[in-house]
């Protein structure tokens, strides 16, 4: 990462009014969106989406001929640019045919795309964005910082600042209606002398040869029925073959976008309309198709989901880094996920590899994505990608042979435990090292190996369950096994009060999960096959505690290792949802703790393993649960990620302890060994009055103590 870089991460960071603006709108567009998509089938329509976008893709000829053939019918002219150059070339050619001097402009980020602005200026057109986000970012030379949202950055005194050196008058730098007032007193008479408007398109249906355009501002309708000629931008992405196809995105469009049921203006045009300001007596309607280099990305198997896109800003919305350092540092021309990977597909390699580093792989944005798109899988395959064309670094060469050998790895493991003794606290954490020489990863107090690894105590711990209830294999994973094994210890407490018999297989390894981080698939792929070979018992369920080889192990395996993993990967459950849904565990089990618990969900059990319910549901069971704001937001880990982004790690850990504390928790509970050991160490280091610990811990405590709740005698 280049310092020039940190430094804008920094400054970004630093920027207090940034911050408190992004996270007041995470936290409200949150709230808006739950609410509106309450009253629909969410998911349903997401996958109707995705499905008519993925057709869209196959067969972007035949919707494009159609397209033209019914737009031209009805007096438009299409165009088709093969690459942004093009693009421009056509408008301004359009420009010039017609003595066009000024346009006024509506929000399109495919004019952003093709950078229309800075081209039409060159060639002596005045070009004014009326979107009043868009004409406070234009008069600021800057680009915007949210595709839905671009001005998003900026203060109400920012914006007055800027509203007084383009009229030239004082501003009020309190009262936003007096701006909007101000704007609109200025962009109103460019509407009336504009000779050409220019606008986007959301969708541009086949078979109407329509074009939509969502807008919650005036301006949009303004600015293509004021002046005599339309000029429609839209990519090939944006055609879907039916009206019902635009009109199933519009239920959702909006929604994700804004958190609202229908933006304030929905505009459908289709063919040149009259207008009294054109010689003929209609309007001049171009509408120019962008390819630049969609068509190809159709054809790529993994890619051809960005097809998707209907551009509603949702995966900047939800995301952690967006909200922290905002889009400019998250995205060149279009933010957030999406903003990424199109930088990759579309705009600047240089910036999409800094840009992909960002990302922390907390599978928020697909969550919410409008289409369903595997965002975070698309910026791991850029990461591999660069990686790749890098050249393989000496760290990826390391854990490459040291974790493609078990025992090689494990022997690792052990001398590194060896090594740190004289740095390690009796209390699991290493202490005796200066802070100094962690610098910015300060942040945390790291964990230290145990002194003795599960598989090490299993021989101990192993028991033959008379008339088991399940027999199941326990999975560790690296973190538990070697750091952790306390948790793996209390679930076998568990699985013992509840008949279950639990065989730990010693073949076991590495889930392979940080291999494919490094881009190392190879070796991920070996890893995956000695744990398929390590399982092959008969055992009713595969159980571990850690939501992130859950995850890897369920859904990466497959994908990765094809059909030999099927029957293997379905056997996988993650610790909660095996104890809640199979053993039927409710709070008659349990005498129940003083303990308030917040709950911490992990990244991969809320949303790769949509596990939600289940940890609620045992916590409550065994002490108290007290619910805290924002639970599925990332902790700030992501492994390696928070090695590179210490900062950023630090501020996503501190509000995540911070609405802990503030909820006045005894403990922190959690289901992830990754999120302990950003918490825990982070709970230590700010020395807060929180136990971090993993569900299976409460339950093993609820069952042992018998402790009685005070609340209850
Ligand atoms: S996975 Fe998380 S961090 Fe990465 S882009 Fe998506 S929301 Fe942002
Ligand atoms: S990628 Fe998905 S969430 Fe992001 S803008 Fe596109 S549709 Fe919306």
């Amino acid at each position: 990462m280049s310092d020039s870089y940190k430094r804008d991460i920094k400054a970004a960071l630093n920027d207090s009014f940034l911050r408190r603006t992004l996270d007041k709108f995470a936290v409200e567009y949150r709230a808006g969106r739950d609410r509106v998509f309450s009253e629909v089938d969410e998911r349903g329509l997401i996958r109707r989406i995705a499905d008519v976008k993925d057709a869209a893709a196959q067969h972007t000829e035949e919707l494009y001929a159609r397209f033209k053939e019914e737009a031209e019918r009805r007096g438009a002219v299409v165009h088709r640019a093969k690459n942004a150059a093009e693009a421009r070339e056509i408008i301004a050619a359009i420009a010039k045919e017609n003595g066009v001097k000024s346009v006024v402009k509506s929000k399109s980020m495919t004019a952003e795309e093709i950078g229309l602005n800075a081209y039409l200026g060159a060639e002596g057109v005045e070009v004014n964005e009326t979107d009043l986000g868009e004409w406070i970012v234009q008069l600021r030379r800057e680009r915007p910082s949210h595709m839905v949202m671009p001005a998003i950055h900026l203060s109400r005194g920012q914006v007055a600042d800027e509203f007084e050196k383009a009229t030239g008058r004082e501003q009020d730098h309190e009262n936003v209606d007096k701006l909007v007032k101000t704007a609109r007193a200025e962009l109103r008479p460019k509407f009336h002398a504009a000779d050409m408007g220019i606008s986007g398109a959301n969708f541009l249906i086949a078979e109407t040869g329509a074009i939509t355009i969502v807008t919650n501002e005036g301006n949009g309708r303004l600015v293509n029925t004021l002046p005599r000629i339309h000029v429609a931008l839209a990519g090939l992405d944006k055609l879907v073959p039916t009206l019902d196809d635009a009109l199933t995105a519009l239920q959702v469009l909006p929604r994700n976008a804004t958190g609202q049921r229908i933006t304030s203006y929905v505009t459908f045009i289709d063919g040149a309309t009259a207008c009294a300001k054109s010689p003929s007596g209609r309007k001049i309607l171009h509408i120019v198709l962008l390819d630049n280099g969609r068509t190809a990305i159709a054809k790529d198997p993994l890619f051809s989901q960005i097809y998707r896109c209907v551009r509603c800003g949702a995966c900047a919305n939800v995301c952690p880094v967006f909200r922290l350092v905002g889009g400019h540092r998250m995205g060149h021309v279009y933010v957030g996920a999406i903003g990424l990977v199109l930088t990759y597909l579309y705009h600047d390699r240089d910036a999409a590899k800094k840009l992909c580093q960002n990302c922390v792989g907390c599978g928020a944005c697909k969550d919410v994505c409008s289409g369903g798109i595997d965002l975070p899988r698309l910026i791991q395959e850029i990461r591999a990608r660069f990686a790749k064309e890098d050249g393989e670094p000496m760290m990826s060469r390391l854990a490459r042979y040291a974790m493609r050998n078990r025992t090689v790895f494990h022997r690792l493991l052990k001398f590194m435990r060896f090594a740190q003794k004289p740095f390690s606290g009796r209390d699991g954490f290493v202490r005796h090292l200066p802070m100094a020489l962690f610098g910015k990863h300060g942040f945390r107090t790291l964990p230290a190996l145990a002194p003795k690894a599960f598989r090490e105590l299993w021989p101990s711990l192993r028991r033959n369950v008379e008339n088991p209830r399940f027999r199941i294999a326990l999975f560790a994973g690296c973190a538990q096994d070697f750091a952790l094994p306390h948790q793996l210890v209390a679930a076998m407490k568990v699985f013992r009060y509840f008949g279950v018999e639990v065989d730990f297989p010693m073949g076991q390894t590495c889930c392979g999960l940080p291999l494919v981080a490094l881009g190392e698939k190879d070796a991920a792929l070996d890893v995956a096959r000695q744990n398929i070979t390590a399982f092959a018992g008969k055992y009713d369920a595969i159980v571990t505690l850690c939501a992130s080889c859950a995850s890897h192990l369920r859904h990466g395996y497959p994908k990765a290792v094809g059909a030999e993993a099927e029957e293997f990967s379905a056997r996988v459950m993650d610790f909660s949802s095996f104890v809640h849904d199979k053993l039927d565990v409710t709070e008659k089990d349990f005498a129940r703790l003083g303990w308030k618990v917040a709950y911490h969900a992990s990244c991969h059990l809320c949303r790769e393993l949509g596990v939600k319910d289940a940890p609620r549901a045992l916590i409550s069971a065994a002490a108290h649960y007290t619910p805290t704001p924002e639970e599925e937001t990332c902790c700030g880990f992501g492994g390696s990620w928070s090695v590179k982004f210490p900062e950023i790690s630090a501020e996503l850990m501190r509000k995540k302890l911070d609405n802990v504390c503030s909820a006045d928790a005894t403990h922190l509970a959690l289901d992830c060994p990754g999120c302990t050991i950003q918490l825990r160490g982070g709970a230590d280091q700010g020395k807060r009055a929180i136990k971090v610990v993993h569900v299976a811990e409460v339950l093993a405590a609820a069952l042992e103590s018998g402790e009685k709740d005070d609340n209850e005698q």
